[in-house]
């Protein structure tokens, strides 16, 4: 989870959703991974600026290993990158950079949401309904050239602006530089904000942001938990960090894979003595989330999960909503406090099912990697994956397939930190497929390009072998686990067919009830 979630792997995943969905995926902002792409930023930011002389973009740049606001710093003009540590390339990521955030007694906030990752197979995600706002400790101005290395006005992080003069540590959860979620929305509900809208906008981007890592997170789970045994149960607690931008539209900043669970804090209880005193707002949202996660974790409460009672999930359009239903107030006998977790995926399935084209790219993938604990797709695998979906034909030969291969994977490694194992990664396979789609279906749409190859292959793995396949499969895995459990979890959907057909259906439905329109970019 540490490797998926760091800055630089988020921003692939998101990106490749962006490729696909572009309007769904507009709530991260538009980022270049360095070094890879510093010319290619620079070069963007150029033409900007020479197309529109008052445009005077400002990017956040962020180390890509970093947490609590190491290193990072804000830049106006693209010579200002810091690009080398010593004699090394600094890997980072560098994103436009949010001016008009939502402000709060003047001050800029983000918001920290916990997230339950329940399990993989099948997707089930839990949000807390309570979270955390981080405040800054001095008063927001739009970035100019005077104020852009004023972290306590820029930048959120609680561990920086603890060391404010001005940072309030309180009793109460609606006042100084960390507040209750709650008590946030209270305030903008009063001024006459549609807090549901905003409620409904940051689960849908926190089940888009969960649909973008699930399949690379699928690669590295089959390579460790063996498929088909009764194995450790896994959760994570995901630490969302969200920034409400002017307009309410709600941005994702990172995602934190190992989010801080401290309810108390150190505070100078006599001149030069430091002690750790409780945080009553820690306390109220984090006690909740423990709490939760372990009643829902636990192994021997045999209770129907709501999951499953609710597979299928909620019809197209059903307005999301935060609050809780009868059937989520106590799973247990009423002893406890009501649940703060809520169940958003698969209760939301319908609405989001559409976007899970990737994880099925993922389950091809995983179902040629062969030898088991493997992550990167030889050339043979690559081969065989061709040859069994029937992809190669006169105009794209075997030759062009290893050209293919032996291209993107060459790529790829450079541009990975972590090569050790030769071969062709998940994100090198996409861009393949991509790759692969585009050829074939020519005139389409991207994403009416990808859903077509995937039923293409899919079918042809449904479909009995001959001879040739036969040999070629049987080093292949059997029948890709991901396709597999989805099927119990819609009971409705007899075999990986329809499933796939209803995904399919899915998809071409919402792209008739969505407008066409294309933001490229974050507007703030
Ligand atoms: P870290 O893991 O080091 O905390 P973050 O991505 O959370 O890194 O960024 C630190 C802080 O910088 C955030 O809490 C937020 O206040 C600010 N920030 C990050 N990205 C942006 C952005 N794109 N636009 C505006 N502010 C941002």
């Amino acid at each position: 989870m540490i490797e998926m979630l760091r800055k630089i792997n988020l921003s692939r995943a998101v990106r490749t959703m962006q490729e696909l969905f572009p309007e769904e995926y507009d709530f991260y902002p538009r980022s270049w991974i360095l070094p890879e792409e510093c010319q290619q930023f620079s070069t963007q930011i150029r033409m900007v600026k020479e197309n529109d002389a008052t445009v005077n973009p400002t990017f956040i740049v962020k180390p890509d290993g970093g947490s609590q606001g190491d290193g990072i710093y804000l830049i106006r003009d693209p010579s200002d990158l810091k690009l080398m540590v010593g004699s090394q390339a600094k890997q980072a990521v560098v994103q436009e950079y949010i001016q008009r955030p939502l402000l709060i007694d003047k001050l800029k906030f983000d918001i920290r949401l916990y997230v339950l990752l329940k399990s993989l197979e099948p997707l089930e995600i839990y949000i807390a309904k309570e979270g955390l706002t981080r405040f800054c400790t001095e008063p927001y101005q739009e970035p100019s050239q005077k104020n852009l290395s004023h972290v306590f006005m820029h930048l959120t992080n609680y561990s920086l602006n603890v060391h404010s003069g001005n940072f309030v540590h309180s009793d109460s959860q609606s006042t100084g530089s960390k507040r209750s979620l709650s008590s946030v929305l209270y305030r903008l509900a009063a001024k006459g904000v549609d807090i549901k809208k905003v409620w409904s906008d940051i689960i849908a981007l926190v089940i888009k942001t969960a649909i973008a890592v699930v399949p690379e997170l699928r690669v590295y789970y089959q390579a460790e938990i063996p498929p088909g045994k009764p194995g450790p149960t896994c959760f994570q607690i995901l630490g969302f960090d969200i920034l409400l931008m002017k307009n309410l539209k709600p941005v994702l900043l990172e995602v934190n894979s190992n989010p801080s669970m401290r309810i108390e804090h150190e505070q100078e209880v006599a001149p030069g003595v430091f002690e750790y005193v409780p945080s009553p707002v820690d306390e109220e949202v984090k006690v909740g989330v423990i709490r939760d996660t372990l009643r829902l974790m636990d192994p021997g409460h045999k209770r129907p999960s709501i999951s499953y009672l609710r597979a299928g999930g909620t019809e197209h359009g059903e307005e999301i909503l935060m609050e809780a239903e009868p059937h989520e107030r106590s799973p247990d006998d009423g002893s406890l406090p009501s649940l703060c977790l809520k169940q958003v995926y698969p209760k939301y399935t319908k609405q989001f099912n559409y976007l899970r084209l990737v994880e099925r790219i993922a389950a091809l993938f995983i179902r040629f990697l062969g030898v088991k604990g493997n992550m990167r797709l030889g050339p043979t695998a690559f081969r065989t994956f061709i040859r069994t979906c029937k992809l190669s034909n006169s105009n794209f030969s075997m030759a062009s397939v290893d050209i293919l291969y032996i291209d993107i994977t060459r790529r790829w490694s450079g541009t990975l930190a972590d090569s050790r194992e030769a071969g062709m990664g998940l994100q090198a396979f996409v861009e393949a497929f991509f790759y692969l789609a585009a050829r074939r279906f020519k005139s389409q749409p991207l994403r009416e390009q990808v859903a077509s190859l995937l039923e293409l292959c899919e079918a042809q793995l449904e479909s009995p072998p001959g001879v040739e396949e036969r040999r070629s499969v049987s080093c292949s895995r059997a029948m890709p686990r991901t396709i597999r459990t989805q099927t119990l979890t819609h009971p409705q959907l007899a075999s990986p067919g329809p499933l796939r057909r209803a995904a399919s259906q899915d998809y071409r439905l919402h792209q008739r009830l969505k407008p066409r329109t294309l933001r490229a970019n974050l507007e703030n």
